[in-house]
């Protein structure tokens, strides 16, 4: 399947909802009214001199012009690149120069010499459009800035997407090395799409909350793709908020969301919604969900909680606790949904006994073929029998639920972002007052994870908590900035002399406290 075969819902059925705010108009948009304005994006991209392959950087927050975009670019054989709105001029110089971006679409007035995300583009010559919606046309425009490389392109026939075309291209964290580029193609992300919505039985009366940021997979997959493969509806708030989520909910009748765990447990610091609207289920998934929350999110919402265990490289999901809510498994991820799931030994044998820890390695179509240009990734990904390593060590229990049981790699799970220590460390090391610096994860009870660093200071040099800070967000993304910062006079090394980062963490909280 494709994309475009894949969805198409009642034509008169409503697909997306974008509620009002100030500065975004509403949207209310049936199959048909998406379909055709896909369509009509499509042709606009095509004129532009898109095609086959090109990478199409869609840089801004959740809205019905991000949802055209992405669905327009995978029709014409393109290949959509999300970007965090939220990022500095040097992390888009980055994605945008790994993914050799065509052309980078942008939101309305954006356009401007400050941008970071035109400076980028600037820089490597990309076309660059304000994309948004005209209320007053009623349609999404492309409203073209600079045609960049694509300048004396010709404009391109109308496409049609094969299952094998890559359609969508996202960045791994980036943990043990740079982030890595993972191509997922039309039959990768369908066959995610299919798998869950078996999962939760998706119908088309089914209303979803999307409250992920679509420049992931799991609100990209989970919150919006799976539910148009069921023709059921989204309602696509800007970004998440608290104040805003459960009268939303109730204004236009939704019965379910995923989310991470820390968008769960800021709901349950508001008040409950009074009547309570009838939530079907609530998914969990992208960073471990404690008993704690999973027990208060079912109490406060009278509804089963089901946590699932996704990564990119999957298209998202890989496990999750099944329907009907009597089956699910508190402290577990649950079962393969439509995935193979294996626990192999470090010689890529199955565990055993059966029950024995090990590397959680899978195998299905929806999981991508390999990294982009890299080879050796590629090579230590794939086990001799195809499964591929998530590099998550685990087990199954007795019923073959499986529990997850460390991360093999050291990435910060901020929330459900994760944050690359080594990308940190070298942002930190650039400080001209820094010796040596080492960045960890710290137990953090909102985020699950905080990011935390270790710093030694060059002699004779000073420098403020502050003033650091300020350094990194100059130059990352605001939530990748430390939280907490421990100054040492010497770093803690193992024997060899290498750095442990969880060793580098234990001493310097021992330290502080
Ligand atoms: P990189 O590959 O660069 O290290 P990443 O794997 O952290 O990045 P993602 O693909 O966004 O980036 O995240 C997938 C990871 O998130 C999984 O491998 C797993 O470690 C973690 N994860 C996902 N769901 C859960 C869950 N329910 N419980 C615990 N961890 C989870
Ligand atoms: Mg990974």
């Amino acid at each position: 399947a494709t994309l475009q075969t894949a969805i198409h819902g009642d034509g008169g059925a409503v697909a997306v909802i974008v509620p009002a705010r100030p500065g975004v108009e509403a949207v209310t948009a049936t199959y048909h009214d998406l379909l055709a304005e896909v369509a009509r994006f499509q042709a606009k991209l095509a004129a532009l001199g898109v095609g086959k392959g090109a990478a199409v950087s869609i840089a801004t927050v959740n809205s019905y012009e991000f949802i055209v975009s992405f669905l327009a670019a995978a029709w014409q054989r393109a290949v959509a690149a999300p970007l965090n709105p939220a990022y500095k001029q040097d992390e888009f110089e980055f994605y945008i120069d790994d993914v050799k971006s065509a052309v980078v679409l942008v939101p309305r007035g954006a356009y401007s010499a400050s941008s970071p995300a035109v400076k980028a583009a600037q820089k490597f010559k990309a076309a660059i459009a304000e994309c948004y919606w005209d209320a007053s046309r009623r349609e999404v425009t492309l409203d073209i800035k600079e045609r960049g490389q694509l300048e004396g392109t010709p404009k391109q026939p109308l496409l049609k997407a094969e299952p094998e075309d890559v359609a969508l291209v996202l960045h791994t964290s980036g943990t043990t090395s740079r982030p890595k580029v993972v191509p997922l193609s039309h039959r990768n992300l369908t066959r995610t799409m299919a798998n869950i919505k078996a999962t939760y039985q998706l119908m088309p009366a089914d209303r979803t909350m999307l409250v992920m940021p679509l420049f992931h997979v799991h609100g990209l997959l989970c919150g919006l793709l799976a539910p148009f493969y069921s023709g059921g509806s989204v309602i696509v708030p800007p970004k998440f908020s608290a104040t805003d989520f459960w009268r939303d909910f109730a204004v236009h009748g939704a019965n379910w969301y995923t989310a991470v765990p820390t968008i769960h447990q800021i709901l349950l610091k508001h008040p409950a919604p009074s009547p309570l609207p009838h939530i079907r289920f609530i998914r969990s998934c992208s960073s471990p969900l404690s008993p704690t929350v999973f027990h208060a999110l079912e109490a406060a919402y009278k509804a089963p909680v089901l946590e699932a265990y996704a990564m990119t490289e999957a298209a998202h999901q890989m496990t999750s606790n099944p329907l009907p809510p009597g089956k699910r498994k508190p402290g577990t991820v649950g079962i393969g949904q439509g995935v193979e799931v294996v626990i192999l030994d470090d010689a890529g044998n199955p565990v055993s006994p059966p029950g024995a820890e090990g590397e959680i390695c899978i195998r299905g179509e929806n999981v991508t073929t390999g990294y982009l240009n890299n080879p050796a990734a590629n090579a230590s990904a794939f086990t001799a029998s195809g499964y591929f390593r998530t590099g998550d060590q685990g087990r199954k229990d007795e019923d073959g639920y499986v529990v997850i049981t460390g991360r093999i790699k050291e990435l910060i799970n901020k929330g459900g972002e994760k944050i690359s220590p080594i990308e940190l460390d070298n942002v930190l090391a650039r400080h001209p007052a820094v010796g040596e610096a080492v960045s960890f994860a710290v137990p953090d009870e909102m985020y699950g994870q905080e990011v935390g660093v270790a710093v030694v200071l060059k002699p004779g040099a000073a420098l403020s908590k502050d003033e650091l800070r300020a350094w990194v967000g100059e130059r990352l993304a605001r939530f990748k900035v430390p939280k907490h910062i421990y100054f040492t006079d010497v770093m803690p090394k193992t024997a060899t002399g290498k750095i442990q980062r969880r060793i580098v963490a234990e001493t310097m909280q021992k330290q502080d406290a």
